[in-house]
Order: C-alpha cells, then sequence, then structure tokens
C-alpha cells in the first residue's frame, strides 16, 4: 500500500492510519489534525518540462514533508498531485493554522532539478478530530471540503467550518487583522535596489510590502494581496504602501540624482475609479516628480480587461509617471496590444531570468524579450539575478536594468540606506548632489 514514487503509503495506507489514529482517541483525550495538499502547476510541468521532472518534483517535495514531521505524524500520497498529513499532539486550530503555513512555505524555495529551477504552488485543507467529523471516514470528506472551499475562495488554506455562517466568519477575522495590521503597525516596506547594468550604478529601488503577523510572524505579499484584493481592502492597502514608500523615498530622491522608486500596483486597482487621483494626491502630499516614480503592473492583469487597462494606463501616463509591465511574458499579450501602451519599460519575469544559465530555451526568452523591448524603444529590466554569471550574460544581451539577490535581497529603508552608501555599484557616474 506504498505509492511507488515516493514510497510515502497510498489512500488505502492512509485511511488506515486515519481510523487507527481516531479510534485510539476514544480511549484519551486529544485531537488530531487531518491536511490535505493540493499541489498546482503539475500538469504543465508534465506536458513542458516531461514526466520525470514533475515526478522528481513529487519525490523532493515528499522528502521536503519529511523533514517537518514529528515521528509520531504521517504523510501521504492519497492522488495524482495530492498529498494528506495527519498532525498528532494538535491542541487547537490555531496550531493547525501554524502547521499549514509551514506546509506553504516548503513550497517557498524553487525545487533544483538537473540544473533547471522549479517553482510549485499549493492549496490546503484542514480538519480537525473530534471538533469536526465523528469518525475517520467523515474527518476526511470535511478535509476535502475544506480544500474546496480553499479553492473556491481563491485562499492558500481553509480549516473545515460546519456552515457557510462559520466560513463567512473566519473570512471576516481574517479581514478583520488585515485591516488592523494596515491601520496599526503590522505592514513594513522592504526595498530592493535595481541597478544599470551596463554603466554599474544603482538605478532606482523596488518597494515590496510583507505583514508581521504578531502569531503567525512575516507573511509573504503573495499570501496576503489576493486577500485584500478579494475582500476591498486593496484601496488602503495601497495608498498605505504609497505614502509609506514616499516618504522613506524622499531623502533618497533629493540626495541622487534621477533615483527612482517602483510600486507595484495591484490586479483590480486599474479598474478603481478613484486610482489616478489616489496617486496624485500622494506625490502632492510628498512633493515628489512624476518621473521619480514608477509603477509596476504585471502583463497578466492588464489582459484581463484590456480595454480598460489601456485607458487607466493613458490616465496615468497623464501624470507623468513611468509605466513598467511586470511578469512579462507570462501574460500572453499581443504585440499589437502592446505597441499601443503608454509604458517605459518591461520587467522580464524571473521564471525565465533565474534559469537562463542552464536552461537554453529561457536564454532564448531573455534574449528575446530584450530585442523586443528595445525594439519597441523600451527600458529593459531583468528580475531574479541570483549570480554573477547571470549578470554578465544581462550584461552581454544588452540588457538595460537588473535586480535579484545577487545585487541585494530586498531590506527594509534603514539597511537600505546603509547598503546604497556603501555598495559597490556607486560609480560616479550618478554622483550624490
Ligand atoms: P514581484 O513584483 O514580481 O516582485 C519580485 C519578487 O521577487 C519579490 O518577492 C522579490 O523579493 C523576489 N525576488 C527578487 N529578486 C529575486 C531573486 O534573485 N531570486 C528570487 N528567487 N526571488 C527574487 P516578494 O517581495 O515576496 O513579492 C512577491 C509579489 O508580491 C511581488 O512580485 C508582487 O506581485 C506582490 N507585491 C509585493 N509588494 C506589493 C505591494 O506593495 N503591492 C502589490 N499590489 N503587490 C505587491
Ligand atoms: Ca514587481
Ligand atoms: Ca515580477
Amino acid at each position: 500500500m506504498l505509492d511507488h514514487l515516493t514510497s510515502l503509503p497510498s489512500r488505502k495506507g492512509f485511511f488506515d492510519k486515519l481510523n487507527k489514529q481516531v479510534q485510539s482517541l476514544s480511549e484519551k483525550p486529544g485531537k488530531i489534525a487531518c491536511l490535505i495538499i493540493n499541489i498546482h502547476e503539475l500538469k504543465k510541468i508534465n506536458s513542458s518540462l516531461g514526466y520525470d521532472i514533475g515526478d522528481t518534483v513529487l519525490q523532493e517535495f515528499a522528502q521536503r514533508i519529511r523533514r517537518i514531521l514529528r515521528e509520531t505524524d504521517t504523510a501521504a500520497r492519497i492522488g495524482d498531485n495530492k498529498f494528506a498529513l495527519i498532525l498528532t499532539s494538535i491542541m487547537n486550530s490555531g496550531h493547525a493554522t501554524l502547521a499549514a503555513n509551514k506546509i506553504l512555505t516548503l513550497l517557498d524555495e524553487p525545487f533544483r532539478i538537473n540544473g533547471s529551477k522549479v517553482q510549485i504552488k499549493a492549496t490546503l485543507g484542514v480538519a480537525l478530530y473530534p471538533e469536526h467529523a465523528e469518525n475517520a471516514q467523515s474527518l476526511l470528506q470535511n478535509t476535502e471540503e475544506a480544500l474546496d472551499q480553499a479553492k473556491s475562495t481563491r485562499s492558500e488554506y481553509n480549516i473545515y467550518c460546519h456552515s457557510n455562517v462559520n466560513i463567512e466568519r473566519r473570512n471576516h477575522i481574517l479581514e478583520k487583522e488585515l485591516k488592523d495590521a494596515i491601520d496599526g503597525d503590522e505592514l513594513l516596506m522592504h526595498y530592493q535596489p535595481q541597478i544599470s547594468i551596463q554603466q554599474q550604478y544603482v538605478n532606482s529601488v523596488e518597494a515590496l510590502v510583507r505583514w508581521q503577523h504578531p502569531k503567525t510572524g512575516m507573511i509573504s505579499p503573495d499570501r496576503f494581496i489576493s486577500l485584500a484584493e478579494n475582500c476591498g481592502l486593496i484601496v488602503p492597502l495601497t495608498l498605505w504602501t504609497l505614502n509609506t514608500t514616499l516618504r522613506h523615498c524622499k531623502n533618497c530622491f533629493e540626495s541622487w540624482q534621477n533615483f527612482s522608486v517602483s510600486i507595484n500596483l495591484s490586479a483590480v486597482l486599474l479598474h478603481e475609479p478613484d486610482l489616478v487621483e489616489m496617486i496624485r494626491q500622494s506625490m502632492q502630499i510628498w512633493g515628489i516628480n512624476a518621473n521619480n516614480l514608477t509603477l509596476e503592473v504585471t502583463e497578466s492583469a492588464m489582459m484581463v480587461d484590456p480595454d480598460k487597462s489601456m485607458q487607466t494606463l493613458h490616465e496615468l501616463n497623464g501624470l507623468g509617471v513611468n509605466i513598467s509591465i511586470d511578469d512579462f511574458g507570462t501574460g500572453h499579450s499581443s504585440l499589437s496590444y502592446l505597441k499601443q501602451l503608454p509604458v517605459n519599460e518591461i520587467k522580464i519575469d524571473k521564471s525565465f531570468v533565474m534559469n537562463m544559465n542552464e536552461n537554453e530555451d529561457d536564454r532564448k526568452i531573455v534574449r528575446s524579450v530584450i530585442d523586443l523591448g528595445h525594439n519597441f524603444d523600451l527600458k529593459v529590466v531583468a528580475e531574479g539575478i541570483e549570480s554573477e554569471q547571470t549578470l554578465s550574460e544581462l550584461r552581454g544581451m544588452g540588457c538595460d536594468i537588473g535586480q535579484g539577490y545577487y545585487i541585494s535581497r530586498p531590506l527594509p529603508m534603514d539597511e537600505m540606506q546603509h547598503w546604497l552608501n556603501s555598495t559597490t555599484w556607486n560609480s560616479n557616474k550618478n554622483p550624490q548632489k
């Protein structure tokens, strides 16, 4: 009853174990949590990179899970792209939330297979015994239901609730926590430098938000931006990031010539009637010139409603700010559409840049995007530069701007100031005033 690929128990073995655990709890007090992990992108990996790579990803994921489990816990592979866990010694749903977050962070680091980096995402469903079920059968069913709820609300994980009233209550609690985080001191801005690749001086920084949650620790923006979008908090969140960033960067604008900051704009904001006015007012409050500000909009965000996006981008362009197309290469926009956009730069998605040394296809994509951008008179930014080799290849390809862990990870503003003052990327081509 072992899965041949991962050597973990299969569905039948898992159910037998779940049954035993549930029965043992009828004799002594305690709780267990049942988790189902649904891996995404497996089909895409199998079809684009081959089944061998897809299989290795599953095997390595199984290894990562094994490393964080206690001896009394159980992991199994219960479907092609589904793993299940039984966690013992769970005291309450707070513990289950921590466990779900821990599993999700296992996927933050890409898998390195045959020289390629493969990134996958997952959705989790969680249910507890005895709270949410009276036997093993209903525990497994309710965990599946929690997983379905997570998928339908586009959440990364969901803990089973008895009724929709409870689901709404839980979402409401999370929304309230995020709202308090925006109003309180739990959100932080980090900044990652961007350098001019050809002249080797610091050009600008990208502002990246973080949530320092009092219970669960640092939460990545990939986890809470979609929550903010879904519950109507994206406008206050953006207002906070915009004003905080401009306040933090004001000194840099004053001390460095042509210094600029890039801010990410969420997809749903392109439909927000007050967006342009909000940005205009923030620039006015902090006395910032429009050419010091770049707004990053993802290519896929624009493709949701290309006409509306075009209109919003033209209005933003009217303010004089720079516009950058983020995650370029993943959004399937057409050349004729691109030609009409009032944009200044394109940012090659990091998934291509990170692998370009090992993967010939990725290298070709990077080279083509650089040529395409230059043919349209656009600056081309490469993000996800993790090595000297990648940087020098990009230099050879004529890429304009570079960003990535090799240059610096995102840092809080005080550390960024220190970095800016001591970095070797500071050539006298961009002298301090
Ligand atoms: P993004 O705009 O594509 O941001 C780049 C992400 O790549 C950042 O992750 C950054 O830390 C990471 N990164 C940079 N260099 C490297 C590298 O060399 N290697 C690797 N592996 N990663 C690198 P982060 O900060 O977790 O942000 C994730 C996403 O969250 C961003 O992707 C952006 O879409 C969104 N986001 C971040 N801040 C904001 C914000 O203030 N507003 C909105 N709407 N979205 C934001
Ligand atoms: Ca970005
Ligand atoms: Ca990006």
